[in-house]
Order: C-alpha cells, then sequence, then structure tokens
C-alpha cells in the first residue's frame, strides 16, 4: 500500500499518512455467474499492479465511502480498462450486495494495489469460489506473455455448476489443465465433491512444485494441512497473507 506524505509547512513535521486513492466512474457491468459481476472502468493514469494483486474498493456514495472491500484486478496491468469480477453476497447486507446493484456511471474510490500473490511459474493452483480472481490475471497476462499456459494445472472447486467464474474462458486457455469440482450436485464432466486428501492423492503432487491458493480462510487452512502432509514446504505454497 503506498501513502501520501502530508507534512507541516513550517517544521516538515509528518502530520498525516494518506493512501492515495482514485475516483473511478463504472463503464459497464455484466454479469458472468448468477451472482458475479464483471465491473469495467476506465484504468486510472498511474494505476500499475502486477497480476495477483487486489485493492481496496468502496462505493463513492453517502454512508459508504468508509466500508472498503479488497477486490482483485481481473484485466492485465497494461490494458486501458480496469476490471474486476466480484461475487455478491446479499445475505452480507454489505458492500457486494450493493455492487451487485451497481449501473454504468456509479462512482467507486479505489486505493493502491497490493497483495502477495503472484505468478512464480508452472504449478497447481487451488481455487474456491471467488477465490479464482487473483489467478483471472496471473493465467490471462501469461498466457498473453508466453501463448501457453503448459505445466499450469487448476483445480476450482464450488458448491454448484452454475457458480463456476467464468468457465469457458478457463477451460478453453491453451495448456491449462482445468479440473472442475462441484459438492452439491452431481453433473457430468465435472467432478463431485471437494478437495481432500483422497483427491489430492488421485491428481498426483509433485511437493517440490509451486502451489497457488485462494478461498474462503477455511478452505486456505485445510488446503495447506493437507498439502504439509504431503510434503510440501510452506515455502512452495503462495497465497493472500493474513
Ligand atoms: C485480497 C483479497 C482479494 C479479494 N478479491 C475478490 C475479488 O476480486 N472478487 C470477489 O468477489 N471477492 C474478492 N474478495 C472477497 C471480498 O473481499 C469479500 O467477498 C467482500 O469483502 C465481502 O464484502 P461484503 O461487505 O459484501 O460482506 P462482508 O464484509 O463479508 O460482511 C458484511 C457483514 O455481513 C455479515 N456476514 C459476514 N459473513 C456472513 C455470512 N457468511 N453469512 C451471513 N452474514 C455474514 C457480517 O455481519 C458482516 O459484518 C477478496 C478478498 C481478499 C482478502
Amino acid at each position: 500500500m503506498s501513502f501520501l506524505w502530508l507534512f507541516d509547512r513550517s517544521d516538515h513535521a509528518k502530520i498525516k499518512e494518506v493512501p492515495i486513492s482514485h475516483s473511478l466512474t463504472l463503464k459497464a457491468i455484466r454479469p458472468v455467474t448468477h451472482n458475479t459481476q464483471e465491473l469495467t472502468f476506465d484504468r486510472p493514469d498511474g494505476f500499475t499492479f502486477a497480476p495477483g494483486q487486489a485493492t481496496d474498493f468502496a462505493l463513492d456514495k453517502d454512508g459508504w465511502r468508509d466500508e472498503k472491500r479488497p477486490f482483485t484486478m481481473a484485466s492485465l496491468p497494461d490494458a486501458e480498462k480496469l476490471q474486476f469480477v466480484i461475487k455478491s453476497y446479499p445475505d452480507h447486507d454489505g458492500v457486494t450486495e450493493q455492487i451487485g446493484q451497481m449501473e454504468a456511471g456509479d462512482g467507486v474510490i479505489i486505493e493502491e494495489p497490493w497483495g502477495a500473490i503472484e505468478d512464480r511459474g508452472p504449478g497447481t493452483i487451488l481455487a474456491a469460489g471467488a477465490g479464482i480472481t487473483p489467478f483471472i490475471a496471473i493465467l490471462r497476462a501469461r498466457l498473453a506473455d508466453k501463448g501457453t499456459l503448459d505445466g499450469y494445472r487448476l483445480v476450482f472447486s464450488n458448491s454448484c455448476e452454475k457458480d463456476i467464474i467464468l468457465r469457458d474462458e478457463l477451460s478453453s486457455m491453451k495448456g491449462l489443465e482445468v479440473i472442475f469440482l462441484v459438492s452439491e450436485e452431481k453433473v457430468e464432466g465435472l467432478h463431485h465433491g471437494q478437495i481432500d486428501g483422497d483427491f489430492l492423492d488421485k491428481i498426483g503432487l509433485e511437493p517440490d512444485s509451486t502451489f497457488y491458493m485462494c478461498g474462503p480462510p477455511e478452505f486456505e487452512d485445510d488446503i495447506a494441512a493437507l498439502l504439509k502432509e504431503r510434503g510440501v514446504d510452506e515455502g512452495n505454497i503462495v497465497r493472500e497473507e493474513d
């Protein structure tokens, strides 16, 4: 996170740290699943980030400006447009419920990019639900740069088939091995169940390779424990820091 330092004119004493923020106007919003939207803005001048990074994001309207939530940039860092893919939780009565109701012309405020999920090269990505978002930018950027995702394997876990974000795009990324799991229904062509020890043993792990993970905290804790039981060193696991 970057800050703008404010100094007292008389003695140059630092008096305040203010995060650098950008006001954006929503250009377009489109559904990517029944409860997930893709939001498109113009990328502000000077807003640069690494694929996989997030920003603190607030709605620019009364009563909501202090309600900052982290969301990941889904677009490429050098693209003219800045995009987010955001899942709404109406039962939280929070920011994502409001985002689900946004319209072109609405304003948001974002701050400087931050985050520890980065592309360290080929490996296995374990994602659940909206935890796919850091890997959207990482996979898109790698594909644009190298022309193939050879050596990358995505294991993407969801409750139901209709919850799978950007399924067509992920399925058609050149060189990417994709395994979709759904836990609450049986669907031909998709694995049934959750990512557990038996599943990991079945797909086969190379403990010295790189593992990426993102999802709800309990998902990440469970997966980290399963990987460690199978000889994976913490240093080979790429995840967001607490
Ligand atoms: C680094 C990072 C990047 C992220 N990137 C993305 C992204 O790109 N896209 C995306 O979709 N998500 C992303 N997320 C997740 C996203 O930040 C959360 O979904 C979002 O903060 C939820 O905000 P909210 O205001 O709707 O609800 P919350 O802030 O979670 O909750 C608001 C209130 O709802 C209540 N509440 C909380 N949980 C529940 C529950 N399970 N049931 C009922 N009530 C509840 C509580 O009273 C809470 O105070 C990211 C998270 C992190 C940490």
